[in-house]
């Protein structure tokens, strides 16, 4: 681990005084400091912001939920979290052991980098970690990497379980900045790699994720995660299903659902989504429209597995949340 100061932001404006300049925010630290003693992560500064007042889960007029950044993963079992939207409880249920569930925030969560080994080995090629210096993962193991909105530049699958569940939902991310508060929609704040795999989110220099929002959705809402990994203790997906339903009077009238384990980022399923629309559930309805799941897939040499695997996760994920009524 490189030598590096540590600020203990006292307030907000202390914490974006300090990541203006180019602090590194740190709350639970379960992924930061991992890459710091790996030397992945060189911060000059880390800013400890733990203690600034961003904690709360709070329901929001209409049915949404707003999730402080600071919540921590375990806080998932917040009665308003699971009786309102099941697929995030269960997401971050799957995501990691107790311990790092009671220490790891929403914010760091959803913030986390890959888990490709060369990004995480400084020996090996990797343009997300040394822009233009080659990607080992493309002739290398690839067998965990994405098949879904990759490039020539980098085919590394976003890890987070969670941020599936809020793509599905149609999440907001609350910043604020030296500027003030913007908004920003989940499914624009993690960026694919294109030509620039080191640019992974939206966030401007110094800005301070504050919350997530879910916003209200037609109730009843039945909602659900499923994650299929190689081991059932705290693993990776290799693929993964967060799906919501809106079914009333024995038809779908509204589908939201994305995929994990497969993209460079969350992938959402829009060409699944609108074949369920006015259909009535059935075991048969779910194999068929589960079909195009993986439509635009671009498998790697250890990865064509995938594409199946994602067409089931998908179909099972639709019986259990949907039934066959
Ligand atoms: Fe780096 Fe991305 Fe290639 Fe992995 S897949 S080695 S993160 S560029």
């Amino acid at each position: 681990m490189e030598p590096f100061a540590y600020t203990k932001a006292a307030d907000t404006r202390a914490a974006l005084a300090a990541g203006q300049r180019g602090g590194r925010y740190i709350a639970g630290g379960t992924t930061l400091v991992d890459l710091m003693r790996e030397t992945v992560e060189r911060p000059t500064e880390v800013v400890d912001i733990a203690g600034l007042p961003l904690r709360d889960i709070t329901l929001t007029p209409g049915g949404g939920l707003r999730l402080g950044a600071l919540a921590l993963m375990a806080d998932a079992a917040d009665p308003r979290v699971r009786t309102t939207f099941p697929v995030i409880s269960e997401a971050l249920e799957l995501s990691a052991s107790a311990q790092l569930r009671n220490m790891a925030t929403l914010g760091g969560n959803i913030m986390q980098r890959t888990r490709c080994t060369y990004f995480r080995d400084v020996t090996a090629n990797c343009n997300k970690r040394s822009p233009g210096s080659g990607c080992a993962a493309l002739q290398g193991i690839n067998r965990s990497h994405a098949i879904l909105g990759t490039s020539d530049q980098c085919v590394a699958t976003h890890p987070s379980d969670v941020a599936v569940a809020f793509t599905a939902l149609d999440a907001t991310v609350r910043l604020l900045g030296p500027d003030g508060e913007r908004t920003v929609a989940f499914g624009d704040f993690l960026l694919p790699p294109g030509t620039t795999p080191d640019r992974e989110h939206a966030l401007r220099p110094g800005e301070l994720i504050t919350a997530i929002d879910i916003p209200p959705h037609p109730r009843p809402l039945r909602s659900g995660y499923l994650k299929v990994r190689d081991r059932q203790s705290y693993e990776f997906a290799l693929t993964s299903a967060a799906v919501a339903l809106h079914i009333q009077g024995g038809v779908v009238r509204a589908a939201k659902i994305a995929a994990g384990g497969v993209g460079t980022v969350p992938w959402r399923l829009p060409a699944v989504e609108q074949r369920l629309i006015g259909k009535r559930p059935s075991g048969e309805l779910w194999a068929q429209v589960a079909a195009v799941a993986a439509d635009g897939a671009r498998p790697l040499e250890h990865n064509a597995f995938k594409v199946e695997l994602l067409k089931r996760t998908v179909e099972r994920q639709l019986r259990i949340v949907g039934g066959t009524e």
